[in-house]
């Protein structure tokens, strides 16, 4: 999987699997891009029939519209596909010449930041994920696709979530074509507010089930997926979990009225989605001087709070590694490769001098066991870090 786009037409699409962390196919995100999908359409199954999806729809719709305090205005398009993964595979293999250099440099940039070993196997970890895959909603069509077979709870729970998208993109724009394909994370942050609004619909629909109900979706969302390490697993569900986190709170604070107008206004940081006050509170990302590449540059871009924090978890431990990344005012990365080498550099700007040194303390930390990692404090509180692997 590449983390730079490779298909210059965005098709974004909108996901759900069984678990929080199942749900991700968000691996090509890894650098904090969007996902650009080139969707092979299934053919349309007939959802008549005694017993059929079509049966439980206008109860699942009404339910939707109810805790959204939203209409639906028209007709949602729902197919039946036995080949989600399918559609994520296309995805994350990237096109193109230089789709297998751009993953092997993926896959080294990661391993510089500490966040997988050289055991990591993307294509594995890409399989894995995918066969988790219930449900798609495609915004531009206003399609949405679910696997077939019975009508069970984890079915329903499904259809709740996709419902929830369709909803929403009716009444919003979810089509964020420009904003995706920015190495920024605009296009994250939009999916953590979209996901985030399905995930908490789903779990309100879940709390109206029976025990036995509850009990058997659970059981069918089956074991998290295999192969993958937990920096990658807790990147890919951060838009579902982080981003359920942020719309509770909003609707704690105003209600559903303050999800719409959160879609009128996107976040536009991780920074924002895993820190409420700083999104209400117009927090702006700080402007910061690009890192210098001493090589040909193979990705570059902003290096938010959520990808700190992951970069430092495997070294720290999660708690310390969430303590030292709060308090990012903002962070670019640039990774380039020089001889055998792949470097990442990136440049941190903290908001407050005892953010920083609590930064540059966690970086020393991180590097003691990355013999070719350097840690350099600079003025203005910030910090540089660099690291080099052999690719
Ligand atoms: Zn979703």
């Amino acid at each position: 999987m590449t983390g730079l786009p490779s298909n210059p037409d965005p098709q974004a699409t909108t996901r759900t699997a069984g678990t929080a962390i199942a749900t991700a196919i968000a691996l090509a995100v890894l650098l904090l891009v969007d996902l650009i999908a080139v969707v092979v359409l299934p053919r349309p199954i007939t959802l008549r029939g005694p017993g059929a999806l079509a049966d439980v729809i206008p109860e699942l719709q009404h339910f939707v519209e109810h805790a959204r305090g939203l209409r639906f205005h028209h007709n949602v398009d729902i197919r039946l596909s036995n080949d989600l993964g399918a559609l994520n595979t296309g995805l994350s293999e990237g096109t193109g010449a230089g789709a297998a250099d751009a993953a092997a440099s993926q896959s080294a940039v990661l391993r510089a930041l500490g966040m997988v070993d050289e055991r990591y196997n993307e294509k594995a970890a890409a399989q894995s994920l995918n066969s988790q895959v219930l449900g798609v909603y495609q915004p531009r069509t206003h399609r949405l696709m679910v696997r077939p077979g019975p009508i069970t709870a984890r079915l329903r729970i499904t259809l709740v979530h996709e419902l929830t998208h369709a909803l929403d993109g009716e009444h919003h724009q979810l089509v964020r074509k420009t904003k995706s394909i920015r190495p920024d994370e605009s296009g994250t942050s939009f999916r953590a507010l979209a996901e985030g609004d399905a995930m908490w619909v789903e779990s309100r629909y879940r709390a109206t089930l029976s025990a036995a109900d509850q009990a058997g979706a659970t059981a069918a969302d089956g074991p998290a997926p295999t192969g993958i390490p937990d920096a990658l697993l807790l990147l890919a569900a951060y838009p579902y979990a982080a981003g359920r986190a942020f719309i509770e709170e909003l609707v704690k604070q105003d209600g559903t009225d303050a999800v719409d107008r959160a879609f009128d206004h996107p976040p536009i940081t991780s920074e924002q989605i895993l820190h409420v006050d700083r999104y209400l509170g117009h927090d702006r990302p700080r402007v910061v001087v690009k890192p210098v590449p001493e090589g040909r540059v193979v990705q570059r871009g902003v290096f938010g709070e959520l990808l700190l924090r992951l970069m430092l978890s495997r070294s720290l431990g999660a708690d310390p590694a969430r303590r030292a990344g709060t308090g990012w005012g903002g962070g670019r990365y640039v990774a380039w490769r020089s001889g055998t080498s792949v470097c990442v550099r990136g440049t941190l700007v903290m908001d407050t001098a005892a953010d920083t040194d609590e930064l540059v303390a966690a970086l020393r930390q991180w590097a003691t066991s990355r013999p070719r990692a350097r840690v350099t404090p600079s003025p203005g509180r910030s910090v540089m870090f660099d690291n080099c692997v052999d690719a």
